[in-house]
């Protein structure tokens, strides 16, 4: 048995009940098969088998009482993965689904993610089985406070900076520092995507969104094609999802399909971004709430992905375009599948997409705009000193180019051309593996 295969078997022996994790342990390993080939003091230097073990892991409990006066109680978590290349960092999830499972999967990606941004950040991810849909924003308040009661002992600005991620944006990030600040009088950049007046970075907010459509238009234009003219369709209605239809509608494409976990809205004439963001950043309602504003359109709730497009932007959660819905978007014509979200595409799908010739961008590549100026908020603090927006927004621009030209490079040298899931792998992995090295057995 090889090496590979050796470490995958000991950590689904270890955790049977993380699937999630096994199938992004599993994408990332294969990946680096010839990487261990060449390179057999890696495998002497047990790196695999440190890799997929994460540095700590810390699970607690965060109490909180509901507007009714009931207490509650749920589970937090952070999982500090790896920090060989710089702290940990990483979004918090507020999801009811969220366990140790996603929460690994989520830590394993963004250590390799971190790495390819070019920056010194390493892979921490963390979370509750929280859910703020239908809480007032006093229980938001509570429940955020509570958890911070508990992470604040594991984080700092040069330890652990925790960022948003589904269910949390401004307004947690606020709850959660004004907490921070509370328990350690510390005004320092401990969190990221803070607001505007006490700390954030102008083009946070935009960030994994433009960067999105940044390496997918890159990625296109290598082969001849434009997002000017294209006809998009993106899963989600959430940061990403909204700032990737921005962009797309700035560089001329057209966006006719976004949704939520309620269902879909199509619209031929394209959706109004005014109108998607009214309903979802202020009044936190559903994607059907958009259709009085939309006359010609309509809602679905079956697979978004049957939709005919050109370029197919899933910007959701993970698993959430099988392989069913390939062969949906292969047989309409789509020429490119960018990975807005982490991990949306099962293994099957990415797999039948790439064989038949479909662009495909990796969410480690191409979503990794967030924590790259998530990394930009970090400095920005250091010093003290806020970039305007076009400085914010040239920087990420030049970073997503870079992630695109670094991993169909990795790809191209490991003789997997135009294969940017392998590329980005051993692209990401061969900084971190060199910090490992270096460090000695830590
Ligand atoms: P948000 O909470 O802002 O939005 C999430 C969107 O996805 C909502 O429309 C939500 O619908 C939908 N969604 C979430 N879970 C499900 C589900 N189980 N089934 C169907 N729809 C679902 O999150 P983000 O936009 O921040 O994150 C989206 C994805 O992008 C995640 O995979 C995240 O890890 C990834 N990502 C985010 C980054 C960031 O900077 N925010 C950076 C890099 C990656 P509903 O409201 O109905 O639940």
């Amino acid at each position: 048995m090889g090496y590979v295969q050796e470490v995958y078997d000991q950590v689904v022996a270890r955790d049977p009940h993380e699937p999630e994790f096994h199938q992004a342990v599993k994408e990332v390993l294969e990946s680096l098969e010839p990487v261990f080939e060449r390179h057999p003091e890696f495998q002497k230097a047990g790196i695999l088998e440190r890799l997929v073990e994460p540095e700590r892991q810390i699970f607690f409990r965060v109490p909180w009482v509901d507007d009714e006066g009931k207490i509650q109680v749920n589970r937090g978590m952070r999982i500090q993965f790896n920090s060989a290349i710089g702290p940990y960092k990483g979004g918090l999830r507020f999801h009811p689904s969220t366990y140790s499972g996603i929460v690994k999967f989520l830590g394993f990606e963004q250590i390799f993610k971190n790495s390819l941004t070019g920056l010194p950040i390493g892979g921490g991810k963390g979370g509750s089985d929280f859910d703020p849909k239908g809480k007032s924003d006093g229980e938001v308040m509570r429940f955020c406070q509570s958890f911070m009661n508990e992470l604040y002992h594991h984080i700092g600005a040069n330890i652990d900076v925790p960022a948003g991620d589904i269910g949390v944006g401004g307004r947690e990030i606020g709850y959660l520092y004004g907490q921070y600040k509370k328990l350690t009088r510390n005004y320092d950049g401990v969190l990221t995507g803070k607001g505007l007046t006490y700390g954030g970075s102008l083009g946070r907010k935009e960030a994994t969104g433009y960067g999105l459509v940044y390496f997918v238009d890159e990625m296109i234009k290598a082969r001849g094609k434009t997002i000017k003219d294209s006809t998009v369709v993106i899963s989600g209605s959430g940061n990403v999802a909204i700032y990737a239809l921005e962009k797309i509608n700035q560089l001329g494409g057209k966006v006719v399909a976004v949704s939520d976990s309620s269902g879909y809205i199509y619209d031929p004439n394209g959706i109004d971004i005014c109108t998607l963001k009214q309903v979802k950043e202020v009044k936190r309602g559903r994607v059907k709430d958009c259709l009085s504003c939309q006359p010609e359109g309509e809602f679905g709730t079956g697979s978004i992905w049957k939709i005919k497009c050109d370029i197919a932007l899933p910007c959701a959660t993970q698993n959430e375009l099988n392989e069913e819905d390939a062969r949906s978007l292969i047989a309409n014509g789509c020429f490119a599948v960018g990975e807005g979200a982490n991990m949306p595409c099962t293994p099957e799908a990415a797999k039948l997409l790439i064989a038949n010739n479909v662009m495909f961008a990796p969410g480690k590549a191409c979503n990794a705009g967030g924590v790259a100026t998530s990394a930009l908020e970090m400095s920005q603090n250091s010093m003290r000193f806020p970039w305007t927006f076009e400085e914010v927004d040239a920087r990420l621009r030049t970073i997503m180019k870079n992630i695109y030209i670094q991993s169909s490079e990795a790809a191209a040298e490991y003789g997997q051309k135009d294969n940017l899931i392998i590329g980005a792998n051993i692209s990401g992995f061969l900084k971190v593996v060199d910090a490992m090295m270096s460090q000695g057995i830590v």
